[in-house]
């Protein structure tokens, strides 16, 4: 069947025959909490980069459909090769990543050759394969503190270093000049407006926002710690990152008074994945991410020392 026969059919029908070929296929959904709400509720895990890559190493189905980006869907295939994983849209890639191109990177390691590299895991695997260790929002001020190096280079995203910057003093930290799309559009203006509409709330941001917006904010956190803190809050919270996440807040913590920073912060490339693209790309086994060994091998071990180095 065609992808648009897909799009035609009624909601309750994806479902039951994404459950059928589930059973049939052996197959799992590991989904970002960006993901659009119609996904999210058919996801068997729900998670932020560092959640999803933990689970990824312990799926034992056959097939992992992963609904995110691509190097989301790159990092499970690097933890857990012997499993089939898809994409089911090949565009649906990260802006951010792209900012770091692996000949980029090469040249200026040639620049910076004593350092220590620390790829943010929103990277694709050449570079992880090329750096020294992977981390991720929820870890990268714990990892780099724990670097024996004083000298690092941190890509892709510079609000990331920045935010790094703020709590590991005693390192000398080269920010490479990349950004996220959805949270660099987030400004001091949306904040501002959001204190008049919403007083007494609290304001959390995503870090890979402006310094300035995390300045004016209540704090910073990954996804995952933007939830747990909607979860632990008795203020109404405003969140200053990608929208998807509200829905995951609503159905986790229905009590909760949560609203969106900025309610258009829509990431394009998230909301790539659909439901029928979903069904159809486990249906087909469509499309299989697939990594040279000898470059799967050396992110592996740039992943693997982040694991081992933040285990909880
Ligand atoms: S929200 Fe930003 S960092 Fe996340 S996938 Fe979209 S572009 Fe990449």
């Amino acid at each position: 069947m065609e992808l648009s026969e897909y799009n035609k059919l009624p909601l309750k029908e994806l479902k039951e025959l994404l459950a059928r070929l589930k059973k049939e296929k052996d197959a799992i959904i590991l989904a970002h909490n960006y993901q659009r709400a119609e996904i999210q509720e058919v996801a068997d895990f729900l998670g932020d980069s560092l959640g999803l890559a933990r689970k990824a190493c312990e799926v034992s189905s056959r097939i992992i459909v992963f609904a995110g980006v691509r190097f989301m869907a790159e990092t499970a295939k690097i933890l857990n090769p012997s499993r089939k994983v898809l994409l089911p849209d090949l565009y649906a890639g990260c802006p951010l990543a792209d900012c770091a191109p692996i000949e980029a990177l090469r040249e200026f390691k040639k620049k910076y050759p004593d350092y220590t590299y620390v790829a943010y895991v929103n990277s694709s695997v050449e570079v992880k394969a090329e750096v020294d260790i992977v981390c991720t929002s929820g870890n990268a001020v714990q990892l780099i503190q724990s670097l024996p190096s004083k000298k690092i280079v941190f890509l892709p995203d510079k609000n990331l270093a920045n935010y790094v910057k703020r709590f590991v003093k005693d390192k000398e930290i080269i920010a490479w000049d990349g950004g996220c799309y959805v949270h660099t559009k987030i400004n001091l203006k949306h904040i501002d407006e959001a204190r008049k509409k919403y007083p007494g709330a609290k304001i959390i941001v995503h870090p890979e926002a402006p310094p300035e917006v995390v300045d004016a904010s209540d704090g910073a956190f990954s996804t995952e710690g933007i939830i747990n803190y909607v979860k632990g809050s008795e203020d109404p919270v405003v969140v200053g990152t990608e929208i998807g996440i509200i829905d995951r807040i609503k159905r986790e913590a229905p009590g909760k008074i949560v609203y969106p920073l900025k309610a258009d912060a829509l990431c394009g490339n998230m909301k790539m994945i659909t439901l029928p693209k979903l069904v159809w790309s486990l249906d087909v086994e469509k499309f299989e991410i697939e990594i040279p060994e000898e470059i799967r091998t050396r992110a592996y071990q740039s992943i693997w020392r982040m694991l081992e180095l933040t285990k909880k």
